[in-house]
């Protein structure tokens, strides 16, 4: 296993960004929790971690008329905590209980769990592990153990958050040596399970802005004990005030899938076997396939229900 051979604390924006240039092979770390979970396991190859955890600027929470802006440095914990969100975004404090457990949440971050990485049964294991079934495409093999194909990587989009904050419509914001941008937060996503961040590795994120809507949302998560499991299937559903739903599948697909359907106009059936057929899922996980792809029309199906929209279901 590779060793970290620096690891670098810094205080502001500025110093993160030129930092992360000035390194070769450097990521940022913000809580940890997912970052020495993965060094542990010889999953991350970085040879310097910059600890971004002392930065007060992403540490803010800034409301305005349109929309709150939450610093990528916010905890989990104080997520859940905050009257403000649970007012307007109540799915959102839904979502970061279900992640992991009480003390990881003090010290997981937002931004650290939009962008913490994918999971796969056959990846997630200690390296001799790896090493003894043979590595997979996502540690530089040349199969993937999952579906024994060798171009695609299927390992699953985990973040618990993001499925929410999409179904919001919410923006990342994003620093790099060239200025700051806002891009809607599905578009970071890569659906390539080997790097599924597109985002390049000198890129800051400052935070997760989330525009103040009509629309309700409704959370629900698959795992096979109730703390601590990552998800097998997150649905973050969305119905606004003009009939428009956003379906938003994690758990199963190397990405956030988005659906958006417009219910003045289409059949409510149609969408709903749309949701089950979009998402790529493969045997990689505690839940067979088949399980997990009944499981979606069944939380698409509640949630819609828990919506007011009737939806004629033919499960028994
Ligand atoms: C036992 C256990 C259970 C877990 N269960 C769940 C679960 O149920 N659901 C879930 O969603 N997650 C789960 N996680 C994963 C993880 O704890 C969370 O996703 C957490 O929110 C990650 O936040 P962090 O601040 O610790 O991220 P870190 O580990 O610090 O970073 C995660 C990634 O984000 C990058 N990063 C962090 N902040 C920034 C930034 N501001 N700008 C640019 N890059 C950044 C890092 O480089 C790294 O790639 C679990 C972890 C453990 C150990
Ligand atoms: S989906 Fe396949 S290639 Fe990707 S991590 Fe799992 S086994 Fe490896």
């Amino acid at each position: 296993m590779e060793t970290t051979q620096k690891y670098i604390r810094v205080t502001t924006i500025q110093d993160a960004v030129q930092q992360v240039k000035e390194q070769t092979n450097a990521i940022f770390v913000a809580g940890g929790t997912d970052v020495f979970v993965n060094k542990q396991q010889g999953n991350i190859e970085a040879d310097c971690l910059i600890d971004i955890s002392g930065i007060q600027d992403l540490k803010t929470v800034v409301k305005n008329e349109s929309s709150i802006e939450i610093g990528a440095l916010i905890s989990l914990e104080n997520i859940a905590l905050s009257e403000e969100i649970k007012l307007h975004f109540t799915a959102l404090i839904q979502a970061a209980l279900a992640v992991a457990t009480p003390v990881i949440r003090k010290t997981a971050t937002i931004g650290g769990n939009v962008l913490c990485e994918n999971r796969c049964f056959y990846y997630n294991q200690s390296e001799w592990w790896r090493e003894a079934v043979g590595h997979c495409l996502k540690c530089n093999g040349d199969i993937c153990l999952a579906t024994g194909g060798r171009k695609n990587c299927f390992s699953k989009f985990v973040s618990d958050t993001a499925p929410v904050l999409i179904a919001y419509g919410a923006f990342a914001i994003l620093i790099d040596a060239d200025g700051e941008k806002k891009v809607p937060l599905e578009s970071i996503y890569t659906g390539d399970g080997v790097v599924s961040v597109g985002l390049n590795k000198t890129t800051l994120l400052k935070s997760i802005l989330i525009p103040y809507s009509k629309s309700k949302v409704i959370f629900k998560k698959l795992r096979p004990r109730k703390t601590l499991d990552f998800t097998s299937l997150t649905t973050a559903i969305a119905l606004d005030d003009k009939q428009k739903i956003r379906i938003v599948i994690g758990g199963v697909d190397p990405k956030p899938v988005v659906l958006d359907a417009d219910l003045s106009k289409e059949d409510v059936q149609q969408i709903i076997a749309t949701a089950i057929k979009k998402p790529r899922v493969v045997e990689n996980d505690f839940y067979s396939r088949l399980y997990r792809k009944d499981m979606i029309k069944v939380f698409v199906e509640n949630s819609l229900t828990e919506l007011g929209i009737q939806v004629n279901s033919n499960i028994n």
